[in-house]
This record gives structure tokens, C-alpha cells and sequence, in this order.
């Protein structure tokens, strides 16, 4: 990581070393914690706003939902805006966290495709409130959004979970052994029970984030 943002006052540091310690309130957070709220994070931007956003979209435009998005993954850069977002702060360390996160873009020699959304995101408040509440709403089981959407984000779930057991599935299949291919749908399962209860699992991560660092000193 060449940056991160602190998880206790929303100040966004360059990361020196292995240690990520706040330059600020001097919180120091375990690395590996830390990664795991950020696989949070970035399943609350794919999930809670990216597909969110586009098949609240897809409603409203065709009114009803027929299409599947091709997304890309969420950037480094809009997990730690998610991270700060769901991290509880308010309004205006999360709109401050993101300004610094923009300088970071900005220092890049190429932007891609989403550092531009991302500049584009930070410059209307309207588009980042929507962001902030939509991640937010994702650790709550996405309270604000329809039973359609809600059903489609569903459905995009379970093809990424069942996409990871594609070549086991494959073999499986191709064995024609029913016990192999149940097996395989009991992994299936139990990944997606995992995903969800890790779902609302955020405030449970963000203690974890920093709490082998206190348990060594
Ligand atoms: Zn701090």
C-alpha cells in the first residue's frame, strides 16, 4: 500500500515501512486486519454502490431489470473512501479523507478509467453523498434499496462466489460423479453464508484492524 487511511480519525497517511501507524492520532493497525476491512470495502463499492447504481438505473430508465453489467473491480482508491465512509465518520472527515485521496490520484503519471470516476465523484456532493450512503447501507443488507435491486445484486453475488468454483465444477461435471458436483454446491453455499455474514461484519473488522498491534506492545 502506498497510502492508507486511518481508521480512527479519517486521516489519509503515506505508508512507511510494514507499519501503517497514523502520522495524527499515532493508532497503529495490524496489516493484515487492515487488508480484510479493505476486502470489505471493496465489496461494499462492487456490490453496495457499483451495482447498486446500475440496476437502480436500469429501473428507472427501462423499468425493469434485464440487463447484466459488465463492472470493473473498485480500485484501491474507492476502497479506502468506502472505508472511511462506513467507518462511521461524519459527513465532513469523509469528504476531507477523499480531497487527500484525490492528491494521491492526481500524482499519478496515467489516470485510469476510475481515477477518473473517482475525480468525478469527489467534485459533486450529490454523487458522493449517494456514495456514502450506498456503502453504508451495504454492512445494513442495502436497508434503502429496492426488493428488484436487492435481488439483482443478489443474483451477481452468487455468479462471483460460483465463478470461483468454475474449474472444480467443470471437473466435477465431467466425472459425472453426483457426490463430487453436491459437494461442489455445498462449497458454493457455504461461501456465499460466509460473504453474507461478512456482509455486517464491518465494526467486528475494524476493531480487529488494530488489535494484534495492541496485544504486542
Ligand atoms: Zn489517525
Amino acid at each position: 500500500m502506498e497510502f492508507f487511511v486511518c481508521l480512527e480519525c479519517a486521516t489519509v497517511n503515506d505508508t512507511k515501512g510494514e507499519t501503517l501507524t497514523c502520522a495524527k492520532c499515532k493508532t497503529e493497525f495490524d496489516a493484515d486486519n487492515y487488508k480484510k476491512v479493505l476486502l470489505h470495502a471493496a465489496d461494499a463499492c462492487r456490490y453496495g454502490y457499483d451495482y447498486r447504481k446500475y440496476y437502480e438505473e436500469q429501473l428507472l430508465e427501462r423499468g425493469q431489470i434485464n440487463r447484466m453489467p459488465s463492472l470493473v473491480e473498485p480500485t484501491n482508491i474507492f476502497e479506502f473512501l468506502a472505508a472511511a465512509a462506513i467507518g462511521g465518520f461524519a459527513w465532513d472527515a469523509v469528504k476531507t479523507c477523499g480531497t487527500y485521496l484525490v492528491e494521491f490520484v492526481l500524482r499519478k503519471a496515467t489516470m485510469s478509467k476510475r481515477d477518473i470516476e473517482f475525480l468525478e465523484l469527489m467534485s459533486d456532493d450529490k454523487k458522493l453523498k449517494k456514495f456514502v450512503k450506498y456503502v453504508r447501507a451495504y454492512s445494513k443488507d442495502f436497508t434503502t434499496a429496492s426488493e428488484d435491486v436487492k435481488k439483482a445484486i443478489a443474483e451477481e453475488m452468487h455468479a462471483d462466489v460460483a465463478g470461483q468454483y468454475g474449474a472444480r465444477m467443470t471437473d466435477a461435471a465431467r466425472s459425472r460423479n453426483r457426490q463430487a458436483i453436491h459437494d461442489v454446491f455445498q462449497q458454493i453455499n457455504k461461501s456465499l453464508k460466509e460473504k453474507k455474514a461478512e456482509q455486517s461484519n464491518y465494526p467486528a473488522l475494524k476493531k480487529a484492524a488494530k488489535k494484534l498491534r495492541r496485544e504486542l506492545k
